[in-house]
């Protein structure tokens, strides 16, 4: 076993595993410590001594931090004319509460990429709303909560959607649908609530509203949309929607608001499209 006393930031960086390798340059000392010479053949032929574990240790006296550490191997490196320690996993630790600190840290980290991974599960991939998934989930929460007797499904379909791919391509009918988000994503405040991509061209806004307010709210909403054109070299793009409505009080539950709302847009289709029809 060898010591070593090192700076803070080193031996801070090896006991969170930011280095895992030590360099000490080949001077005499070194040369000392490190080199067995060994007599082969008449001739002096030296090899490096290995050592199973190393002390390292930070400041003086006798409550300076130290560890022991494996000792992978240790070689000698030409290019760098220096001595190379490969350390391993720590053995032991006295008088340093860096472990602590490290796991914390660990622990905080991984319930950050948890949150994200679970948020990106909840969102679709191109318009980065929320999904049909999260709709199911808030769905149960919304229809639960004490206000539920406020709680409105909007079925909102793009109008006309594929003669857009049809006309233009694929690529601006995405452009569309993330215009089409985007704006949706504005009323659903308005609305107090939340939209939803539920599939294709197709959305959920979940919304606690009465009655009385939600049809201008939405003529509004509809409006909106179809007043900007979507810039395209072709011709610019404008675009309408249909939309059902339902009220989860005249409804047996939850599934059955999202049915009758859905039901209302073909209805809204069948009168011509580009208007909101209620259940
Ligand atoms: P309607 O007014 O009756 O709703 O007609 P529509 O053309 O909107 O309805 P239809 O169901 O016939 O077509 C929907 C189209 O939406 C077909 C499909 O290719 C397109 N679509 C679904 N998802 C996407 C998408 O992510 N990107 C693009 N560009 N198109 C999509
Ligand atoms: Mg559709
Ligand atoms: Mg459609």
């Amino acid at each position: 076993m060898h010591k070593f006393s090192l700076s803070k930031e080193l031996f801070e960086n090896i006991l969170l595993k930011k280095v895992s390798v030590l360099s000490k340059e080949n001077n005499k000392y070194w040369k000392k410590v490190l080199l067995e010479p060994k007599i082969i053949n008449d001739k002096i032929e030296y090899s490096i001594k290995q050592f199973d574990t190393l002390t390292i240790t930070n400041g003086l006296g006798k409550d300076n931090p130290s560890l022991v550490i494996e000792c992978k191997k240790i070689d000698y490196s030409s290019s760098k004319d220096c001595f190379e320690f490969t350390l391993g996993k720590v053995i032991e630790q006295k008088n340093t509460n860096l472990e602590e600190n490290y796991k914390d840290n660990l622990i905080e980290q991984l319930l950050k990429e948890k949150e994200l991974l679970k948020d990106s599960m909840n969102r679709d991939h191109l318009t980065k709303i929320y999904n049909r998934r999260k709709m199911e989930e808030d769905l149960k929460v919304f229809s639960r909560q004490s206000n539920s007797s406020f709680l409105s499904a909007i079925f909102i379909d793009a109008d006309r959607f594929k003669g857009i791919n049809d006309t233009f391509g694929h690529d601006t009918g995405d452009k569309v649908l993330v215009y089409l988000a985007e704006k949706l994503k504005k009323h659903a405040e308005i609305l107090n609530g939340e939209v939803y991509r539920y599939g294709g061209e197709e959305f959920i806004i979940l919304c606690f509203i009465t009655k009385k307010h939600i049809v201008q709210k939405l003529n509004d909403l509809r409006e909106d949309i179809k007043s900007k054109k979507i810039y395209h070299s072709i011709r610019d793009i404008s675009i309408s929607v249909s939309m059902g409505v339902s009220f989860f009080t005249d409804c047996k539950d939850a599934n059955e608001m999202i049915q009758r709302a859905d039901f209302a847009v073909y209805r809204a289709k069948n009168k011509g499209r580009d208007r909101v029809e209620f259940t």
